[in-house]
C-alpha cells in the first residue's frame, strides 16, 4: 500500500511552525509496511487545498489519504468544505457530534462552547465521524473509489490520537514488504569523497536495492532501502551494508553509538584517555557537546576558554610574538592551544580552535567562517584548516563538528595503529 499525506496551514509553508505531523505519520506508516510516496504541505487556501486533494485522489497507486490540518472553528478552517465539495458529499448538522463537543467543552472550560464551534460538528454525507478525545475538531473517515481518506486536526496530539483508527484500516495483506537498513553514519569525509570510495560496493548492489546519503552537519548518513523485501533479500542487504561499512571503517562512527559525542566517549573509555580542550570562537560549545554525554567525567578533564589573545597567552602560554605575527587566528596558534591545554592539564589528549565566528573580524586573508582546528598527543600533532560560509552561531556549530570528527578518526586511528 502507498499512502500520500496533506498538511494544510499557511504557517507551515511559510516556516512559522515546524512540521510535525507528516513527519509522525510518515514513520508510522514506513513501519507499518506503507509507503508515504506523496507528502505535500499547503496553505490556508481554498483553491491550493483543492488542487492538491484532487492530485492524491488521482494517483492510482495511492490508497491511503491522510489530511490533517484546518479543522477548527474559524474562517480561516475549511478542509472539510473542500473535500465536500470535491468529493460531491453534502455537509449535515450532525446531533451526536455537536453534543460530544458540547461535553468536551463543558468538561475542559467549564462552559457552553461558542456558536461558532458549530461549524465543526458539519459532516459530509458518507463519512464516518471519529471521536476526538483530547480536542473539539473530530476526525472524519471517507471510503470512496478504493481509496480510504483520514482528515485529522492539525494540533499534533490531536493528530497522533487519531492514529489508531489509521492503523487499523492497513490490512495485513496490504503491507508492502519495503524495508530500510539501519543507518551508516560517518564522520571526517565528505560525502562526494565518501560515494567514490563506495563505488564499487554500490554498483554491485541488485538493481532494486536503492541507496542513500543523507549529509548532516558535517555527518554522511547512509542507508540502504527497497521496496519488495523477503527474508532473504533482507539478508543480503544487511550483508552488502556490512561490507560497506568494513570497508570505510575509520570515518564510521555509528557502531560505537547513535551520536558523534557517544561514539568519542566509548573510544576514549576503551582508551583510557583523558581530554582537555581550548577553544576560542566555539566559545566552550566543544565543551558542552562532550560533556551532554554521561559518565563524560571519566575522560574529560578541562576546557579553556581563551577568547582574548590575553587569555591565550596567560593561560595556555601561546607567545605574544606569534600572536602578532601569524595572528591569533592561524595554524600555529591552533597547535599551541592544543598542546598547551594538554600540558597544563596533563591530559593524554588535547585540541585547540581558533577562527572567526562573524559577522565582523573578517578580512581578505581571514574571511568570515576561517577556523583552525588543532589535535594533538604525546607523540604527535595535526592542524585542520576549515572555511566555513554561515553566520555566526552556524560557523560555531560547524566548528564544534568539524572538532569532534577530528577528535574521533585521531582517536580510531590510534586505536588500530
Ligand atoms: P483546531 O481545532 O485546534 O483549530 P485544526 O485542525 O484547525 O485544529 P489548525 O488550526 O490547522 O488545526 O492547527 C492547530 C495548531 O496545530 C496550530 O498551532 C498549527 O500551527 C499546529 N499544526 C497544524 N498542523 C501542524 C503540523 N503539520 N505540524 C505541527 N504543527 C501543526
Amino acid at each position: 500500500m502507498k499512502a500520500g499525506i496533506m498538511c494544510v496551514g499557511t504557517e507551515l509553508v511559510t516556516g512559522l511552525t515546524q512540521d510535525m505531523n507528516a513527519l509522525f505519520f510518515s514513520q508510522k506508516l514506513v513501519h507499518q509496511g506503507v509507503f508515504p510516496k506523496t507528502v505535500l504541505f499547503v496553505p490556508d487556501d481554498k483553491y491550493d487545498i483543492a488542487r492538491v486533494f484532487r492530485f492524491l485522489l488521482q494517483d492510482t497507486e495511492i490508497r491511503l489519504i491522510i489530511i490533517c490540518g484546518g479543522l477548527g472553528p474559524t474562517d480561516d478552517d475549511f478542509t472539510k468544505e473542500v473535500i465536500a465539495e470535491i468529493l460531491g458529499y453534502q455537509l449535515y448538522f450532525d446531533e451526536g457530534t455537536w453534543q460530544k463537543i458540547r461535553q468536551f467543552y463543558q468538561k475542559i472550560r467549564g462552559i457552553e462552547p461558542p456558536e461558532n464551534n458549530k461549524k465543526q460538528a458539519l459532516v459530509p454525507q458518507g463519512a464516518v465521524v471519529l471521536t476526538n478525545e483530547l480536542g473539539t475538531a473530530p476526525g472524519l473517515k471517507i471510503e470512496v473509489e478504493g481509496k480510504q481518506i483520514f482528515v485529522v486536526p492539525g494540533v499534533p496530539r490531536e493528530a497522533e490520537f487519531f492514529w489508531s483508527f489509521i492503523q487499523q484500516s492497513i490490512h495485513e495483506e496490504e503491507r508492502l514488504p519495503f524495508y530500510r537498513s539501519k543507518i551508516l553514519k560517518f564522520c571526517g569525509i565528505g560525502e562526494s569523497q565518501l560515494a567514490i570510495f563506495l563505488q564499487p560496493l554500490l554498483r554491485s548492489l541488485p538493481a532494486d536495492v536503492r541507496f542513500a546519503f543523507l549529509p548532516k552537519y558535517g555527518e554522511i548518513w547512509f542507508y540502504l532501502y527497497a521496496y519488495q523485501v523477503d527474508e532473504e533479500k533482507r539478508r543480503k542487504m544487511d550483508e552488502h551494508l556490512d561490507l560497506i561499512a568494513r570497508s570505510q571503517y575509520d570515518f564510521l562512527f555509528s557502531p560505537y553509538g547513535d551520536t558523534l559525542e557517544e561514539a568519542i566517549g566509548k573510544l576514549m573509555q576503551a582508551q583510557n584517555l583523558t581530554l582537555a580542550i581550548a577553544e576560542s570562537c566555539t566559545g566552550g560549545l566543544l565543551g558542552d557537546r562532550i560533556t551532554n554525554i554521561p559518565g563524560s567525567s571519566r575522560y574529560f578533564d578541562r576546557g579553556y576558554i581563551v577568547y582574548s589573545n590575553r587569555a591565550k597567552v596567560e593561560e595556555l602560554h601561546v607567545p605574544q610574538n606569534l600572536l602578532e605575527t601569524r595572528g591569533a587566528v592561524s595554524e600555529e596558534v591552533a597547535l599551541y592551544l592544543a598542546q598547551g591545554a594538554r600540558e597544563n592539564a596533563q591530559a593524554d589528549i588535547g585540541m585547540g580552535i581558533t577562527g572567526i565566528a562573524g559577522p565582523q573580524g573578517g578580512s581578505e586573508e581571514k574571511p568570515v567562517g576561517l577556523v583552525y582546528v588543532a589535535i594533538a598527543d604525546a607523540t604527535q600533532a595535526e592542524v585542520k584548516k576549515y572555511q566555513f560560509g554561515g553566520d555566526r552561531l552556524m560557523n560555531k556549530r560547524f566548528t564544534s563538528q568539524a572538532a569532534l570528527s577530528m577528535l574521533f578518526t585521531f582517536l580510531r586511528r590510534r586505536k588500530t595503529a
